[in-house]
């Protein structure tokens, strides 16, 4: 969905013609960030804004808005370069992103393998084969590490003159009424930073959105881990060239895909109730659990680990609740969390990171707030993918849901070329 299209579809509402002057000078009064602000102050390329963590959906956006001439400063808690748990299949799509972001050579200089396929397999090993070639793209996916990937979003932003603080973190959030106005950040030093627009890019963690939900008197969220993932990198991994391995083993799934230096990346995914009943420990799950998989058997037999062992838990998926204060946006997992078989996380953190962007730079809306023309085209862009997603995750865990999907699956090219297209956007399958 274009940005141009959203703009179009969020113009006249209530069925009246759209006069700037009545609609802004009514909003004006009504929200602190309306149509007016949209024009005056966020279409302003002095606008400064405060972007809240630094994967793929953060420094995309840093490098866009920073682009246009906005002043950005990208915050992050880790020290970078670092190691993140991740698949580390940028799905092909990507690559047209990373074009536009001015790094797509650089990330193509890394390493990283080129992926021609994905082969999915049930416990037993039977299997299907999904093309990269399907997907929009250059008919390949890449394989990277995030270390290096994020590395180069990371330093591309700060050559554009993003103001980068890592190592530091986003603890606290001063608002008045129903705007941010600053948020204060704690690193070496612990400083406070004002800005017109704050973005959500924390992942899964929203620290943003959660320390302002807080300011601005929300209920806390809590709840029980549904899923316990894990990553590593191994070497001496036993993996057909350009492939990669997805694979489901009793109570979750995971993949293996070759990345850069001769290394590979294992990193799967299953119920948090399965991983606490086998002990929780990375090593044990792998041996009991994951190697039930004659897949993964089959390609982690002689294989060493060379870095420990990454441990994240899942507390939910698919999208997460609107933020709470008006001049606060959520991209990325921040805003919503699609499951990680589809191998488009990122791609999907690239793609709001450009939608917002687009939003943003925008000068000419109707009487909508930018979270309302946020939210909206987010809504169109990602709304069937996430329903799809949803159904999937609840089949994929299962028991013998996968076994029989895969059998079936590996006699449709038709359906799973299909079931691939919708898991992205509306023109992704071909
Ligand atoms: C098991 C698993 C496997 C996956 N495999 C793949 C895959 O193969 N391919 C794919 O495309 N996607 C995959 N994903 C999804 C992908 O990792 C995410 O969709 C993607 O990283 C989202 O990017 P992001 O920038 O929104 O968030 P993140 O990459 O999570 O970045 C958020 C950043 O915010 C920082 N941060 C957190 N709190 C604060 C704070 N208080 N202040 C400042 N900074 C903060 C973090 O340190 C981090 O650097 C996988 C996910 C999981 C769980």
């Amino acid at each position: 969905m274009s940005i141009r299209a959203a703009k179009v579809e969020t113009g006249p509402r209530n069925g009246r013609e759209y006069d700037p002057k009545i609609h802004e000078t009514v909003n004006v009064r009504r929200h602190r960030i309306d149509c007016l602000f949209v024009r005056t102050k966020i279409g302003d390329r002095a606008s400064r804004v405060v972007i809240a963590g630094a994967g793929p959906a953060g420094s995309s956006l840093a490098i866009r808005l920073a682009h246009y001439g906005f002043d950005v400063t990208l915050i992050e808690r880790e020290r970078f370069p670092r190691h993140k748990l991740c698949g580390e299949f940028i799905s092909p799509e990507s690559l047209g992103h990373f074009r536009d972001l001015g790094v797509r050579d650089d990330l193509l200089s890394l390493g990283g393998q080129r992926i021609y396929k994905t082969r999915f397999s049930n416990r037993k090993g039977r299997s299907f084969v999904i093309s990269s070639g399907i997907l929009n793209g250059e008919g390949f996916a890449l394989s990277l590490s995030r270390y290096e990937m994020d590395r180069c979003l990371m330093e591309r932003a700060k050559a554009l003159g993003v103001r980068v603080l890592d190592g530091t973190r986003v603890a606290n959030v001063m608002a008045d009424g129903e705007s941010i106005t600053r948020v204060e950040a704690v690193g070496d030093e612990r400083e406070t930073i004002i800005a017109d627009i704050f973005v959500d890019a924390t992942g899964r963690a929203s620290a943003l959105r959660k320390a302002a939900d807080r300011v601005a008197g929300g209920p806390g969220e809590a709840g029980k881990p549904l899923a316990i993932a894990f990553k590593t990198h191994l070497e001496s991994v036993r993996i057909e060239p350009g492939t990669c391995e997805i694979f489901f083993f009793p109570g979750g799934y995971g993949g293996i895909t070759s990345i850069e230096a001769g290394l590979a990346n294992l990193c799967f995914m299953m119920r948090a109730s399965k991983a606490r009943e086998l002990g929780a420990d990375a090593d044990v799950l792998l041996r009991k659990a994951v190697c039930q998989s004659r897949t993964a058997a089959s390609c982690l037999e002689g294989a060493d680990r060379v870095r420990d062992w990454l441990a994240v838990s899942i507390g939910s998926f698919g999208r997460t609740p609107r933020p709470r204060m008006r001049n606060l946006l959520s991209v990325g997992d921040a805003a919503a969390f699609i499951d990680p078989f589809t191998g488009s996380g990122m791609l999907m953190a690239l793609e709001g990171s450009k939608l917002l962007a687009d939003i943003i730079t925008s000068t000419s809306f109707g009487p909508v707030s930018i979270q309302e023309a946020y939210d909206a085209a987010f809504a169109r862009a990602f709304g069937r993918r996430l329903r799809v997603c949803s159904l999937l995750r609840r089949a994929a865990f299962l028991p013998m849901v996968p076994s029989i999907a895969i059998s079936l699956l590996g006699s449709s090219p038709r359906g799973r070329n299909y079931l691939a297209g919708a898991t992205r956007s509306e023109a992704a399958s071909g």
